[in-house]
């Protein structure tokens, strides 16, 4: 015959469970709270946090990204798309012969481990600290170029532009080029579908005026 099984140890007399229970919550109430008050209040994120990526700029505003597509194959998730095309004197986006003519991150897919950036050659591809990536729509979570592309800052003309004149793409690394040469304007966008009377009424077209490299 089976032996009884052991208790392990005394049992509380019924009229205890219930204040058993409620002591849980007593510590509960003593302890420092840890809500956070988002979204009102947003916390600082670490220095070197994984947020939305960055399409990165040179100083005059020619892009980073050469095309090449490393930050794809790199990808566990393969949430990069990249399309690269040759740039040209009437049309250029980068100082070298290429650059990334399509380019789209679907964040439906992306972990945020940061392999991309690691794997990109030109340090065209980093990271922000954004993080307020959520969307009820798959189609938005596929950021383009156009999202992820840095903002232009002092000194920088929008892409397409011609690149600085008496430099090549190693000046541009070697961070010869620190600001757009005098008189650099926005070319015509023709693989985009512009017309060139329409960018030169916004752009007021002219030849960048040649000169020695800053910082040479
Ligand atoms: S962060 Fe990771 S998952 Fe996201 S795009 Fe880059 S490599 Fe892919
Ligand atoms: S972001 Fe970097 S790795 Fe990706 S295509 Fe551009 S240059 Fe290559």
């Amino acid at each position: 015959m089976a032996e009884e099984p052991k208790e392990s140890g005394q049992a509380k007399p019924g009229f205890q469970n219930p204040v058993a229970g409620f002591g849980v919550t007593f510590k509960a109430m003593f302890k420092k709270r840890l809500t956070e008050q988002y979204p009102e209040q947003q916390k600082t994120t670490a220095p070197r946090f994984h947020g939305r990526h960055q399409l990165n700029r040179h100083p005059d505003g020619l892009e980073k990204c050469v095309g090449c597509e490393l930050c794809a194959w790199a990808c566990p998730a393969d949430a990069i798309y990249v399309e690269g095309a040759d740039n040209t004197e009437e049309e250029r986006y980068s100082p070298g012969e290429r650059y990334g003519r399509v380019y789209q991150i679907n964040y439906a897919r992306c972990i945020l481990c940061g392999l991309c950036i690691e794997a990109c050659p030109t340090r065209a591809l980093t990271m922000t600290n954004e993080f307020e990536l959520a969307d009820s729509s798959r189609a938005n979570l596929i950021y383009t170029k156009e999202q992820l592309l840095a903002g232009l800052e002092d000194g920088m003309v929008d892409t397409p532009h011609a690149i600085f004149p008496g430099t090549d793409e190693q000046d541009y690394y070697r961070g010869l080029v620190s600001e757009a040469a005098p008189g650099t304007v926005r070319q015509v966008a023709v693989s985009k579908g512009e017309e060139p009377e329409e960018a030169a009424a916004t752009t007021g077209a002219q030849e960048p005026a040649s000169r020695e490299v800053t910082g040479r």
